[in-house]
């Protein structure tokens, strides 16, 4: 009765947090899926037995594992990195390696790994579902100190709509989803690190919560569902869409 069965799966920034999560909520309804990240001892003890190292920023390295794993039905763009400042504290560097990884990165993945969705959704009369995290701060809300950050998660959302519109009839679907803050390995560190500069890690934690009006923070689980859903053909009728999963941030 898996919602997923049958259907095979590839996961980007699989070690940690929301894209764990969603390898352990694809695997148990019935999805094969490959496991991947930049650091793959983050992948020890992962949901899934297939696992491998892939770095989003490398072309070659994402066109090599496209050819090994050949057609697949779901990609889950997860990899994304969280600059800290205004445009005053962002360097060129800072800048590119947003967009490296949080933007480019979907387009090596889904460039190398679309031509064997088509295929394999023609063959099987399914769609396939590419699934980008973007986040709320984006094109739906300016937030603080998330300068390069927020415009990169903001080029995910067009992104997104432009392989939506170009494959609709085509089998493919393409969403994004767009959280609040998550519980997290790196939103760990970005609560230490706000710490030190506005005196103390409760301040800073009570900030981060106050984002959300639910007054809370999500779990990686609460994103994962939405993921199972939109990989799932219950949602044979969404794509394009950007989905907040925020307790209220951009209500
Ligand atoms: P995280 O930041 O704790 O972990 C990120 C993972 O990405 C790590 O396992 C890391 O090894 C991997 N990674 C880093 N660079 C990589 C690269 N070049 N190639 C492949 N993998 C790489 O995870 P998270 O906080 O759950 O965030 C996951 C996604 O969700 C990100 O795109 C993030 O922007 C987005 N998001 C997170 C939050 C949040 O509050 N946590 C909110 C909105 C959106």
């Amino acid at each position: 009765t898996g919602r997923l069965n049958g259907k095979v799966a590839v996961v980007t920034a699989a070690g940690q947090g929301i894209g764990r999560a969603i390898v352990e909520a694809f695997v148990k309804e019935g999805a094969t899926v490959y496991a991947t990240d930049v650091d793959i001892s983050k992948l020890a003890g992962s949901a899934t037995p297939h696992i491998s190292a892939l770095d989003v920023t490398s072309t070659t390295a994402v066109d090599a594992l496209a050819a090994e794993l050949g057609q697949i039905d779901i990609l889950a763009n997860v990899a994304g990195y969280v600059h800290h400042g205004s445009v005053l504290e962002c360097s060129d560097s800072d800048w590119d390696l947003s967009f490296d990884i949080n933007v480019k990165g979907m387009h090596r993945t889904i460039k190398a790994f679309l031509p064997g969705m088509l295929a394999r959704s023609q063959q099987n009369g399914t769609s396939g579902s590419i699934i980008n995290l973007s986040s709320g701060a984006s094109s739906i809300k300016g937030i603080a100190n998330r300068y390069a950050y927020g415009a990169s998660k903001a080029a995910v959302i067009g992104l997104t709509k432009a392989v939506a519109i170009d494959f609709v009839r085509r089998g493919i679907r393409c969403n994004a989803i767009c959280p609040g803050t998550v519980r997290s390995p790196s939103w760990e560190e970005r609560v230490e690190e706000l710490g030190r500069e506005v005196g103390g890690k409760d301040k800073a934690m009570e900030m981060f919560i106050a984002r959300q009006p639910m007054g809370r923070v999500g779990e990686a689980w609460e994103i994962a569902a939405l993921a199972v859903y939109l990989a799932s053909d219950e949602s044979a009728f969404t794509t394009g869409t950007a989905i907040p999963v925020d307790g209220g941030l951009s209500a």
